[in-house]
């Protein structure tokens, strides 16, 4: 992490060019200056020189951003703005403290060792008491207005047992070729335990024992993307001591992002003089996205698209971690590509951010369905009857902001569907 003389010496790189502009899916929305990249970096700038200070203002503006990296994608100067924003909000954390609701979530329950499995084993129970089955859809509704979620939004069902009640330890292949540990990540292990089990099931027909740790936890994204250093170096501690004594050499995330958080940004927690940091470097280097994964363990097809005709039609969403942060996005393709029974169609725009952005999706929901409302549009004139992703943020915004939008478009996540499909 980031002094604010550090993080200001980079913001003052920024020539104020504007090229960051034109893509910042924020930007398009709102046509605000201070929202893109370059009028959250001079607001920076003015904070580091002492012309003004971290206010509520702000905070409010350094929270509306996605921290997609499009700028920084665009920047002829290859300045990372979004790191640099999302460290202007550790100074900010760290200068005004968290607010109650995040303080609450992140700490006492994100960080706690029973709360969260027990507040969702009874949630999953008492869901019905709160939300409400709508007949014309497949998720559920709130039943009264709540703190943090709109009341427009389609909400999946909590699982009644989650992933890692079912399962756990070592699950061995019949003729191990390979092992892996296998980071579950939350919306897997609560509300689709189905995407873990896919990974599973598709791990061992390929002949990978996996090892699935029982007290593996959230990565921290959630929590590291809102300021808090703390809890994600509190969950990396667990993470990484949790997958250390099986002697593993991968360990695989089905979610981009959590694959990106434990990969690119627990390195971040420790630094040089921390003694735990020798063992999160190691439990780094081994961490792969699904899909990498997946591409070096499937036959894949490559070049133009072989299946036309086909009966179904399949598209992909990059998530901007895996493209921007991993810098993985043909495996997805390829491996869709090579499915037996679908035709692989491009959509345009496929890298433009969902408009999910972690807590930037809860507390602007309206801004968030409007920059979704471009993807939509990519996703409907791709003319593709199914639109996969390899990230759970993406996958539930694409779920409720297709709703939202009016298209009956089946929405999974990519292990799921090469599952599915190489079931036969
Ligand atoms: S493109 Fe880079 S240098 Fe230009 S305004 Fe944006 S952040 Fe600054
Ligand atoms: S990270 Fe994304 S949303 Fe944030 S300023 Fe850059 S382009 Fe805009």
């Amino acid at each position: 992490m980031k002094s604010l003389p550090e993080v200001l010496d980079e913001a003052r790189k920024c020539v104020k060019c504007g090229n960051c502009m034109a893509q910042c899916p924020v930007y398009v929305e709102t046509l605000e200056e201070p929202l893109v990249a370059r009028g959250k970096l001079g607001l920076i700038e003015a904070v580091g020189e002492g012309e003004s200070e971290f206010n509520k203002r702000l905070g409010k503006i350094l929270s509306q951003c996605l921290l997609c990296g499009t700028c920084a994608e665009n920047c002829p100067n290859s300045i990372p703005a979004d790191d640099i924003i999302r460290e202007a909000r550790f100074l900010l954390v760290k200068e005004k403290g968290l607010s109650l609701p995040k303080k609450a979530i992140f700490k006492y329950l994100l960080d706690s060792n029973y709360l969260m499995p027990l507040l969702l084993k009874g949630g999953a129970s008492l869901q019905n008491l709160f939300l409400k089955k709508t007949p014309e859809e497949s998720g559920l509704r709130l039943r009264f207005p709540m703190p943090v979620l709109d009341q427009r939004r389609l909400i999946p069902p909590l699982a009644p047992d989650s992933f890692l009640d079912i399962h756990a330890g070592w699950v061995r292949a019949e003729k191990e070729t390979r092992r892996v540990g296998l980071f579950v990540g939350c919306v897997s292990n609560y509300l689709f335990p189905r995407i873990g089990r896919s990974a599973l099931d598709l791990f061992l027909r390929n002949g990978v024992s996996v090892f699935i740790p029982k007290s593996q936890r959230c990565c921290g994204l959630p929590a590291f993307g809102s300021g808090d250093e703390e809890t994600p170096r509190s969950l990396a501690r667990k993470n990484i001591e949790a997958f250390e004594e099986e002697g593993l050499k991968e360990i695989v995330a089905p979610c981009a992002s959590c694959a990106s958080m434990l990969k690119l940004d627990y390195p971040l927690l420790f630094d040089e003089s921390d003694p735990f940091r020798a063992q999160t470097l190691s439990f780094s280097s081994k961490v792969k996205d699904a899909s990498q994964f997946l591409g070096e363990l499937l036959p894949q097809k490559t070049g133009g698209n072989e299946f036309t005709g086909k009966s179904l039609r399949v598209t992909y969403h990059d998530p901007c971690h895996l493209r921007r942060k991993l810098g993985i996005f043909k495996e997805p393709r390829n491996l869709l590509r090579a499915l037996p029974g679908l035709e692989y169609v491009e959509m345009a725009e496929a890298n433009r951010c969902c408009g999910q952005g972690g807590s930037f999706n809860l507390a602007n929901y309206d801004l968030s369905l409007k920059i979704l409302g471009k993807k939509a549009q990519a996703i409907d004139e791709s003319g593709a009857d199914i639109v996969t992703t390899a990230c759970s943020g993406c996958l539930l915004q694409l779920m409720d902001g297709l709703h939202q939008q009016g298209l009956k478009k089946e929405v999974r996540h990519l292990v799921e569907m090469i599952d599915q499909a190489t079931l036969f």
